[in-house]
């Protein structure tokens, strides 16, 4: 099946707390959008999405949907094998949703789906070897070789959120401890300002009585919109996350060797607060520094509809690729 730029697809972003879906056309562009709270059950999360499916093609004559979901796929995509914060195992994921809602479903980990949006329509568009790194709740991170996907060989690369940059640093949900996400996401930047917090003479901060009113009030985008004004908690929470960063991406480049870094996810919106000390950090730090070239750094030009863009990206390309579901993306696995 041929595409064009005015077939419309659904791409729908399933995160851990909340559902977004959206009929995105050929161009990125985002027509209508939706939004739910994740259910806790599979039998109520695919309700809700065949719901969110059959409230859009009301208004809009969609081809596929596409699935950016928070997980372990398997490397053809036509299975969730385990998703931290979602009820699926193990579970045909694309394929019985297709049987319910008659359209063709193809489904993608939502760093890859973010990935893709950023190459075909944002701050990824020039890379060649890129990665992209999501700093939302965790970190959650997609590599694009050539343009391509990388999978690793059991399609789980890279989880590079769990490599461990403190040794016996904070535990991390994934049973180990200092990893990278404990420090650089959303959550990792909580922490840091609770521990500054009980550090210091903190009664300059506006966080310190807030957070002890409210415990449940420090939040990373809370912590940002404190340090743009100013807060001294605040801006040296963001100087430890960008001294993390810059490690971590120094570690990524060591490996990797990318020519672009795309920094995305909530705190990719947030980017001017830490990201030139991060790119300097990264300078120093990376291998041979001063004998190599250095990836670019830039902040995510989608935002957080990366991921949703990018699902409705998955099911125009799986359309364009062939009638069977996953059949681009299981090619790129091989
Ligand atoms: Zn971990």
């Amino acid at each position: 099946m041929s595409t064009s730029a005015n077939d419309l697809t659904i791409g729908i972003d399933i995160g851990g707390t909340s559902v977004r879906a959206a009929v995105v056309d050929g161009h990125g562009s985002m027509l209508d959008t939706l939004r739910a709270a994740t259910p806790p059950t599979a039998a109520a999360l695919e309700h809700c999405l065949d719901r969110l499916v059959a409230e859009l093609r009301d208004r809009w004559a969609v081809q596929a949907v596409g699935l950016a979901i928070a997980g372990f796929l398997s490397p053809d995509c036509r299975t969730v094998r385990f998703a931290p914060h979602l009820a699926w195992r193990e579970a045909a994921v694309p394929a019985e949703m297709s049987a319910r809602v008659g359209l063709p479903v193809f489904a993608e980990h939502d760093a890859n789906s973010a990935a893709l949006a950023e190459l075909h329509f944002g701050a990824a568009a020039r890379g060649h070897n890129t990665l992209v790194l999501a700093l939302g709740t965790g970190i959650g991170a997609g590599m694009l070789m050539g343009g391509q996907i990388y999978r690793g060989s059991f399609g789980v690369a890279p989880e590079l959120g769990h490599v461990v940059v403190i040794p016996e640093g904070r535990p991390c949900s994934c049973g180990k401890r200092g990893c990278l996400e404990r420090y650089c996401s959303g959550t990792g930047l909580v922490d840091t300002v609770i521990e500054l917090l009980a550090q210091s003479e903190s009664g300059h901060s506006v966080l310190a009585a807030e957070s002890a009113a409210d415990p449940g009030s420090l939040t990373g985008r809370r912590v940002a919109a404190a340090a743009a004004e100013g807060d001294p908690i605040a801006v040296a929470a963001f100087a430890s996350l960008a001294h993390w960063l810059g490690q971590g991406m120094a570690m990524i480049a060591d490996v990797f060797d990318p020519d672009l870094i795309v920094i995305a996810g909530g705190l990719g919106t947030a980017s001017g607060l830490y990201l030139d000390e991060a790119r300097e950090h990264y300078a120093s730090m990376v291998t041979g520094a001063g004998h190599r070239q250095l990836a670019r750094i830039r902040p995510t030009q989608l935002g957080e509809s990366a991921g949703v863009i990018g699902a409705a990206q998955v099911a125009r390309m799986g359309l364009a690729a062939g009638s069977e579901p996953a059949a681009a993306l299981a090619r790129t696995a091989q």
